[in-house]
């Protein structure tokens, strides 16, 4: 029996220009996001989908200043408590760190992939793009010293079932490597987890592509849209964008999940 559920996990806020989320949209106008991780439950294990930001970049002065502070004025610094890490979310579910699987990074920025430091010892899914682009070191929004242990990372090729019921697919176009994830559920529709290339329910109703779109490949990161939009019909699927308040604040909040 299928018994996968999916806890959507408040990481941070963020408040940003809004035409970092939307191309050519919303210069000079601020919005409040989440930065969000999503813990999802299955039958053949668990599986973290991003891990949000880094918190000792955000609560130490000195790692602030280096990292966080050259990003204004268009990005705030986010702000994240310590009861906002995720063991302690796994903690409230009777859970540690040890017991998760693997963790999927939808891609490399440190809001997605900050909060490694917090699950040691982890599996992590990336694709080979991504690291790739990343090694160019021309990527903005990627801190080195939280991709140092790429080498030991399950590099991705293509799109793959990352369990039974639980499937990647390619949306590159924000980033190179970016990849979404199809999920499963027993009793509601599958949801397809959009990660970056949707950041708003404005991204899919508009076909607005992402404000940062890697080496500028604003047709690809639209056909990655398009591709999510299609499998959402195909397969009768929700779209859940991921830094999209109103969206965010519509999911079950945890402890309850989505089934
Ligand atoms: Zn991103």
């Amino acid at each position: 029996m299928n018994r996968t559920r999916i806890y959507p996990l408040l990481t941070a806020t963020h408040r940003y220009e809004k035409t970092v989320s939307t191309r050519h949209r919303g210069y000079g106008v601020y919005i409040d996001a989440p930065i969000p991780a999503y813990l999802i439950e299955t039958p053949n294990g668990r599986i973290l989908f991003d891990v949000g930001c880094d918190y000792h970049k955000i609560v130490t002065p000195e790692l602030r200043e280096q990292y966080l502070e050259p990003m204004r004025p268009t990005f705030e610094v986010p702000q994240m408590s310590q009861t906002q890490r995720i063991p302690h979310y796994l903690q409230a579910l009777g859970l540690s760190v040890a017991d998760i699987d693997l963790v999927f990074l939808s891609h490399l920025h440190f809001d997605h992939a900050g909060g490694l430091c917090d699950v040691p010892g982890c599996d992590v899914h990336i694709h080979h793009a991504e690291v790739a682009a990343a090694d160019t070191g021309e990527v903005s929004g990627i801190f080195e010293d939280e991709i140092a242990d790429r080498d030991r990372w399950k590099i991705q090729h293509g799109d793959y079932d990352v369990a039974p019921g639980v499937h990647a697919f390619e949306t590159p176009g924000h980033t190179a490597g970016h990849m979404s994830l199809f999920i499963e559920l027993p009793k509601g529709p599958p949801v397809i987890l959009c990660g970056d290339a949707a950041d708003l329910t404005e991204n899919l109703a508009d076909e607005i592509a992402p404000g940062y779109c890697w080496k500028d490949r604003e047709a690809e990161a639209l056909a990655s849209i398009r591709r999510i939009k299609q499998m959402g019909t195909t397969e009768n699927a929700e779209l859940w964008p991921n830094h999209d308040f109103d969206f965010f604040r519509s999911l079950p909040a945890f402890p309850a999940y989505r089934d």
